[in-house]
């Protein structure tokens, strides 16, 4: 008896082939795979990852390679409509269903999906949890299956979050319906009130938990006065900057000043704000997204829904209202991992108007002030205000706001880049935290520097201070050294403070080793300001990148253009990083093409030759 060969068993799918040959990346971020594996096994979710981390494709590669729909629950129709672009660029079956489109298209689309043609459905959570369409969820699950909901933006679930949208609670609802469908929540939203809501609200079970880091390590943060050369400087950068701009104010009619200002001056720039109409809002929002206009002026009205992965610079030409704010607005700079600038500029006139404004925070009935509201303002003003007077590294500072120690020393800030002379404090900051415990832990900064200068004001003698130990023992520093030296404790996490509205200093085990003598403080005194030369110790190979910049930027041209032609915004296309990629390697045949991060199967079919013909005729022409 003949035994037939038997076939070869189906070769596993590996997730790196598949990420390949979907998206065109050859590697997984950190955490992505193992996110991956758990919704693989149809675990619950709980995904935490900054903005840029790249959260959709922990949801999009599983429900690739799943049979059945994965839902993915929106909240916004601009955000859904860029996603399932990219999708779609890159071939791949998703599509969306919300108020913009037509009665038709919805029943068109819905054929589709019924038909098992489709593997990724967007939709708004109001649409989700209508009559109508849960009993079309039925039907989908009746004829192709559910294999799983994601929900973006879980933050909105949360009260506590800054996007409370009320329908978002009720996705619980489709937890009973369908029992066996796994949630992943999504959000890039970092505390942990936040988190623990979003566990709560949605009912994950025993969710798979991944919060990634807050630090994002491309991105240049820099803090500048804002002093009469402010705007001259300002011009200058935006003229150095390679791509897109966003510049933040405070005002509408701030950023009506700067855009017209930068406008006559030669530069192109729109305005955009909440007191425009729709129409012109959106214009402005679709002219930036398409690279057809590079500077964006704006309140913080701007930047919500926007996807807009290739942002370079993004300044904040007054001062922000609270660190956590500053953190998602800047973080607007670089989503797609590639070097970008935040620059904050800092001035005391923005300080009197974010504090006038807070002190306009009153009962809209009773006129009476809003004691706690206004308390909690005032204290997060302070926090941005310690960044930005700051003089350890940036990136500690934001990210102790959130809670995650970081070692400092990033050497991409202004103040790591550029590092003011350090001296020992050990022995002030021993005075500074004996006297914080002296006082039982009960009091502020200023009450603490108070005591340590030996102020005769009525609140120390009152609480009979003037009788402790540490009673004037640091007359021999200005009050403002001794903030200086508190601040750093604070950053460092030498010392804590109290977040309710009342700052009150607390002591730590970190503090008790500075006490004990078995830690020492180094604080960088002295705060200049000094133009920036990020740069200079990399001019390495100058004729090599003045080269790979060339073909860069007739890379980026040929992208416009077959952007242009299929109304689509350019980083949809490709991203910036796989054009630099392409500037420097020069690959000439369409095998080393395809080796590009970001060129998958479909890009290779539909760009390949374009690319490498110009690539081909710019290095023709540097041979001539
Ligand atoms: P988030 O939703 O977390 O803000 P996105 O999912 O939009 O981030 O991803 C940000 C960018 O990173 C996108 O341009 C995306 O295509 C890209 N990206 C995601 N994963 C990878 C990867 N493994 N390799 C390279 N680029 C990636
Ligand atoms: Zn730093």
């Amino acid at each position: 008896m003949f035994s037939r060969p038997t076939a070869p068993p189906p070769e596993p799918l590996c997730l790196e082939t598949a990420l390949k040959q979907y998206f065109g990346y050859e590697t997984f971020r950190p955490g992505q795979q193992a996110i991956i594996e758990a919704a693989l096994e149809n675990r619950d979710l709980l995904v935490v990852m900054p903005t840029g981390g790249g959260k959709s494709l922990c949801f999009q590669l599983p429900a690739l390679l799943r049979s059945g729909i994965t839902l993915v629950v929106s909240p916004l129709i601009a955000l859904m409509q860029d996603q399932v672009d990219a999708l779609q660029a890159n071939d791949l079956a998703a599509t969306f269903l919300n108020s913009s489109l037509s009665g038709s298209e919805s029943r068109q689309r819905q054929a589709q999906i019924l038909r098992g043609e489709i593997k990724l459905v967007y939709v708004a959570p109001e649409r989700l949890l209508t009559p109508t369409f849960l009993a079309f969820l039925d039907q989908v699950q009746a004829q192709v299956g559910l294999c799983a909901l994601a929900i973006d933006e879980a933050h909105c679930v949360s009260e506590w979050g800054h996007d409370f949208r009320p329908e978002y609670r009720r996705l619980a609802e489709l937890r009973q319906r369908y029992p066996h469908l796994p949630l992943m929540a999504l959000t890039a939203t970092a505390t942990e009130r936040v988190r623990q809501d979003i566990g709560q609200q949605l009912g994950l079970q025993q969710p798979y938990i991944h919060i990634a880091s807050f630090n994002r390590p491309n991105l240049y943060y820099e803090v500048r006065p804002k002093h009469r050369q402010a705007y001259p400087e300002l011009v200058q950068m935006l003229r150095q900057t390679q791509g897109s701009s966003i510049i933040y104010c405070l005002s509408r009619r701030e950023v009506e000043d700067l855009s017209a200002r930068l406008q006559q001056d030669g530069l192109r720039a729109l305005p955009y704000h909440a007191g425009m109409s729709d129409g012109d809002r959106s214009r402005n929002q679709t002219q930036f997204i398409r690279d057809d206009v590079q500077i964006m002026v704006a309140t913080i009205a701007f930047g919500m829904g926007i996807n807009k992965s290739d942002v370079r610079l993004v300044v904040h030409y007054n001062l922000p209202r609270n660190l956590e704010g500053y953190y998602q607005e800047a973080g607007r700079a670089g989503r797609d991992g590639e070097p970008a600038t935040c620059l904050l500029y800092h001035s005391p006139k923005d300080l009197r108007t974010l504090d006038w404004l807070i002190a306009q925070k009153v009962h809209p009935e009773t006129g009476e002030p809003l004691a706690h509201e206004q308390r909690v303002a005032r204290q997060q003003l302070r926090q941005i205000l310690d960044y930005a007077e700051g003089t350890v590294c940036r990136r500690t500072i934001q990210l102790a706001y959130f809670g995650e120690a970081f070692a400092g020393n990033c050497a991409n800030c202004d103040n790591c880049a550029q590092p003011k002379p350090l001296e020992d404090w050990t022995v002030e900051a021993q005075k500074f935290l004996s006297c914080v415990a002296r006082c039982r832990e009960r009091f502020g900064m200023n009450h603490i520097i108070e005591v340590l200068r030996g102020s005769k004001s009525q609140k120390v003698l009152g609480k009979g201070h003037d009788k402790l130990s540490t009673y004037g023992i640091g007359r021999d520093r200005t009050a403002d050294q001794w903030r200086l030296l508190g601040r750093t404790l604070l950053h460092q996490r030498w010392l804590d403070e109290t977040t309710d509205g009342y700052p009150v200093l607390k002591l730590n085990a970190a503090s008790w080793n500075i006490l004990r003598g078995q830690q020492s403080v180094q604080v960088s005194v002295l705060s200049t300001p000094a133009a920036i030369d990020k740069g200079s110790d990399k001019r390495v190979s100058a004729a090599n990148q003045a080269e790979a910049e060339a073909l860069f930027q007739r890379l980026r041209s040929l992208r416009k253009r077959l952007a242009d032609e299929q109304s689509l915004p350019p980083y949809i296309v490709f991203a910036d990083s796989s054009l630099r990629q392409m500037a420097q390697q020069q690959p000439q045949t369409l095998a080393d093409f395809a080796q590009i991060s970001g060129v998958g199967r479909r890009k290779l079919e539909q760009y390949g030759d374009a690319f490498v013909a110009e690539i081909c005729n710019y290095c023709q022409a540097q041979k001539e």
